[in-house]
């Protein structure tokens, strides 16, 4: 197997496949499953993840799922409190 370096700091880094990510964005969750890349082994200081080009489109399409599912729980809460308005 390739050793292989991080990108970012230089340190030892492997292959992944099929990997779950979970994401949260402002108390969402939500797990973006099967994803394969190049993870950094110097996770305390760098953990840099570098997605394949399949998986970096899910994990971000997931996070824009969760940023809009967001935006529209404000517009619930916009109607909520409008209609007690009425
Ligand atoms: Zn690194």
């Amino acid at each position: 197997m390739t050793e292989l370096s991080c990108d970012i700091c230089g340190g030892r880094a492997e292959r992944f496949e099929n990997a779950d990510f979970p994401i949260e964005y402002r108390g969402l969750r939500a797990v973006a499953r099967n994803l394969s890349g190049v993870r950094c082994l110097d996770g305390e200081d760098c953990g840099e993840v570098l997605f394949d080009a399949a998986s970096a489109h899910n994990y971000g399409r997931l996070g824009g799922e969760l940023v809009s599912r967001r935006s529209s729980m404000w517009v619930g809460r916009f109607d909520a409190s409008a209609s007690n308005l009425a």
